[in-house]
């Protein structure tokens, strides 16, 4: 594969490289012509099914490593030498952070710090781009979230996110350092796990249209989501750390949709009509949750040269198509 022109051998070290984004930036980085290292928590544990299902786990290096962990942090960034990080390793379920939330507010603080220290420590030139999310918003209203919207965090997990964005800033401003968040919009793809309300509808459908079962029960339905693709996002990850500045964006479509327009979708695809087979469940509400989130990508439109291809239609068939194959063919890594 060509090198990409920006990058000649470059090597990348993503954190969390087992997980839906972890995959598919190891895959764009790899067509880039980078050399691309990954951690799991336990190499020795994760089966990389993602990595497995897109026929890329023999070509990158895999690394244990804890993020809470200082020592097994800086051992992986000194051992690699990455001229970019990612770090896209956190418990990542905003329902599980209200189970969890010293875990999941202490894993993307302490997590994200113990990588900025480790660049600084190391005295490395090394670019850093960090996961931030919608989640930091809460709600948004009408008016689209962008780069200078205050944060107003509804979920432990969003919390957890804010205070990382705030120590990558700070690290930036104080150290100098190349550091950036991406505060991304919900995105999906067929390596999102079931427990995600998009892949449960996904696979609801499919299990109705199968005859499996005849009902699918989910939350409130008016919630409103920004949702993009998986694949269109890990380029604007990328593209952030080869601009010339060190800066956050937002990266979204730019379009918000009800999860019932979301669901109506996902069932005419299937040749279903859900109103005969959804029920709303008010018992499944969050402790809070957020109704309305709207994300404006005009910042990453002009200085990344980023849009967004895919929109919720497509984003849809593309799941759908997913599905199907999948059961048609069950993947040998179970995934
Ligand atoms: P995934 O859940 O698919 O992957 C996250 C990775 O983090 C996993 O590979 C896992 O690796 C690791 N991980 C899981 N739990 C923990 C934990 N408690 N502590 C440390 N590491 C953990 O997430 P995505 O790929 O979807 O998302 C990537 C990043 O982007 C995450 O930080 C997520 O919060 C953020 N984000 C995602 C959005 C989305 O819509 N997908 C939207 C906005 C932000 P292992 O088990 O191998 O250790």
């Amino acid at each position: 594969m060509d090198a990409h022109p920006d990058s000649p051998c470059k090597t990348a070290l993503i954190f969390g490289i087992s997980g839906q984004d972890g995959a598919y930036l190891a895959r764009l980085l790899l067509a880039d012509g980078y050399r691309v290292h990954g951690t799991s928590r336990d190499r020795e544990m994760s089966g990389f099914a993602n990595l497995v299902q897109l026929g890329l786990k023999a070509q990158v290096g895999l690394h244990s490593a804890v993020l809470t962990d200082f020592r097994s942090v800086i051992e992986v960034i000194d051992r690699v030498r990455p001229d970019e990080i990612y770090n896209l390793a956190a418990q990542s379920s905003v329902g599980l952070s209200f189970d969890q939330p010293a875990e999941t507010v202490n894993g993307c603080l302490i997590g994200t710090l113990n990588i900025l220290e480790a660049i600084r420590f190391l005295k490395l030139k090394t670019r850093f781009y960090s996961a931030a999310s919608s989640e930091c918003y809460g709600n948004t209203g009408a008016t689209p979230a962008d780069e200078t919207t205050p944060f107003h965090p509804r979920s432990p997990y969003g919390v957890g996110k804010a205070a990382a964005f705030w120590a990558v800033a700070n690290y930036r401003e104080a150290y100098g350092l190349f550091a950036c968040s991406g505060i991304l919009f919900n995105h999906e793809s067929p390596l999102r796990p079931a427990r995600y309300v998009t892949q449960k509808v996904v696979r609801g459908a499919a299990d109705i249209a199968d005859k499996k079962r005849d009902r699918l029960i989910l939350g409130a339905l008016d919630v409103a989501r920004d949702w993009g693709w998986a694949p269109d996002y890990v380029e604007a990850m990328a593209r952030m750390l080869r601009h010339d500045r060190p800066e956050d964006f937002v990266i979204a479509t730019g379009e918000t949709h009800t999860l019932e327009a979301f669901v109506a979708e996902v069932f005419a695809q299937f040749g279903l009509n859900w109103r005969d087979h959804v029920d709303s469940d008010r018992a499944l509400l969050r402790p809070s949750d957020i109704s309305y989130s709207a994300g404006n990508p005009e910042k990453a439109h002009r200085l990344l040269n980023w849009r967004a291809e895919a929109r919720m239609p497509q984003i849809v068939a593309q799941l759908v198509a997913a599905e199907i194959a999948r059961r048609r063919s069950p993947d040998p890594s179970g995934g």
